[in-house]
């Protein structure tokens, strides 16, 4: 875990602290806040992890008979997202590492209605159910517009109204959409929508009254580290599970409310399979500091230099969807990457400079595959 339990931000939180509360009454799982894999390796009878403390700011060396990748989506490549902020895709960087099979990356669901406010991350999500209710969308002029390119209108799928709200804010070259509650009976709204009336409200929109500005987010990874019924990848001792699994159950446009059965499937099929194998170094210890000297202190310029890199990264990134051109963005990935590792190269291991690292190579690899993808003839800007 990068962050301490209370302090991420998890999107179930009810289903997060159930099963926390009950992880942590079995004796044998040790939990590790504030600690960040960094590294995978191989070895002859099971994988060496490289792990930085970021309290210690040491890094340590564990041995293990298997790994199981449970890192979560990366909506936080997008300057949008409603993932919560360390969502960056460090499973991918792993499995690029392990040479895992990794299938549908470039999916990447939007949810069309995420709050569109300044310097909130992650977006607020307001859920389909305000469609439900009967919410409309609108454009600048106020008019409802996603008839015009489905005749299924608010409640058609997540995939085609974020790509009617894309086709509308360049049609009218600003992001003016919003959701609009004010038709609807005012009474029964913050009965029916407790928590999104409330936060609305906080961020000054109040839903009785006003329009709620709205933008689509990137918000589940369809794709990711390939996997069997088990749980296991293309390498025997590797699971991964959760949203940086690709299991094959979600298709490209996974359906709302299944992906935390899925998780609970996969996480018991992986655990059952792994309790049957031989282990190997059972009793020895399988943690040793990799050295002495703490992480290296970075200076306030190199902080800089390596926040402007990602925000340069997810900007690209972003281009890139809206304009529906990858080939072009690949290239300027490419140029940016060159020049982080020739700027990065006297600079020794430390978690920024991972996570840095993680966010480019990922960018690069999901333009990658949507630029293949488009050549093969998939026009859609999102799948
Ligand atoms: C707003 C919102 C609402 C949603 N609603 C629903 C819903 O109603 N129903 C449903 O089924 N799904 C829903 N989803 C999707 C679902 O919540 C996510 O797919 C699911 O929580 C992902 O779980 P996960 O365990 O794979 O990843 P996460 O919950 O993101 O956990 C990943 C963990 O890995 C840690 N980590 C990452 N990298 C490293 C590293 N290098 N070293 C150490 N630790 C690391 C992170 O700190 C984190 O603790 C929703 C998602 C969002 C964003």
């Amino acid at each position: 875990m990068k962050l301490g339990d209370t302090k991420d931000f998890f999107s179930n939180l009810d289903f997060y602290r159930t099963t926390m509360e009950k992880i942590k009454k079995i004796p044998s799982i040790q939990i590790l806040e504030y600690h960040q894999v960094e590294n995978i390796v191989k070895t002859d009878n099971g994988f060496k992890l490289k792990v930085a403390n970021l309290n210690s700011k040491q890094y340590y060396q564990y041995s293990a008979n298997h790994v199981v990748i449970a890192t979560g989506g990366c909506g936080q490549l997008f300057p949008q997202t409603t993932n919560s902020l360390g969502s960056i895709g460090e499973g991918i960087y792993f499995a690029h590492q392990l040479g895992l099979k990794i299938k549908d990356f470039e999916k990447i669901q939007f949810h069309p209605t995420s709050f569109n406010g300044i310097n909130i991350n992650p977006s607020f999500l307001i859920s389909e159910v305000a469609r439900g209710l009967g919410a409309h969308l609108i454009n600048e002029n106020h008019q409802r517009f996603v008839f015009k390119y489905d005749t299924r209108g608010e409640l058609a799928p997540r995939d085609i109204v974020s790509n009617a709200i894309w086709k509308e804010i360049s049609h009218q070259n600003n992001e003016n959409i919003y959701l609009d509650f004010t038709h609807l009976n005012c009474e029964t709204i913050p009965e029916a929508l407790p928590y999104i009336y409330k936060t609305c409200k906080s961020y000054g929109y109040d839903l009785c009254t006003d329009h709620v500005p709205i933008k689509p987010a990137a918000h589940y990874q369809c794709g990711g580290i390939q996997v069997n019924l088990n749980g296991e990848s293309s390498e025997k001792g590797v699971f991964a599970i959760g949203e940086c699994a690709y299991t094959g159950l979600h298709g490209d446009n996974r359906l709302a409310s299944n992906s935390l059965l899925e998780s609970l499937y996969f996480a018991n099929s992986a655990s059952k399979t792994i309790a049957k194998r031989k282990r190997f170094n059972r009793g020895k210890s399988y943690v040793s500091l990799v050295s002495d000297t703490p992480f290296s202190v970075l200076s306030v310029t190199q902080k800089e230099y390596l926040s402007q890199c990602k925000e340069t990264a997810k900007q690209l990134l972003s281009l890139a969807f809206e304009n529906n051109n990858f080939k072009k963005y690949v290239h300027k990935t490419d140029v940016l990457i060159k020049k982080f590792n020739a700027t990065t190269t006297s600079l020794k291991s430390h978690p920024e400079v991972f996570e840095t690292k993680v966010i480019l190579k990922n960018v690069q690899y999901l333009l990658q595959k949507k630029m293949k993808q488009k050549s093969l003839g998939n026009k859609k800007i999102i799948t």
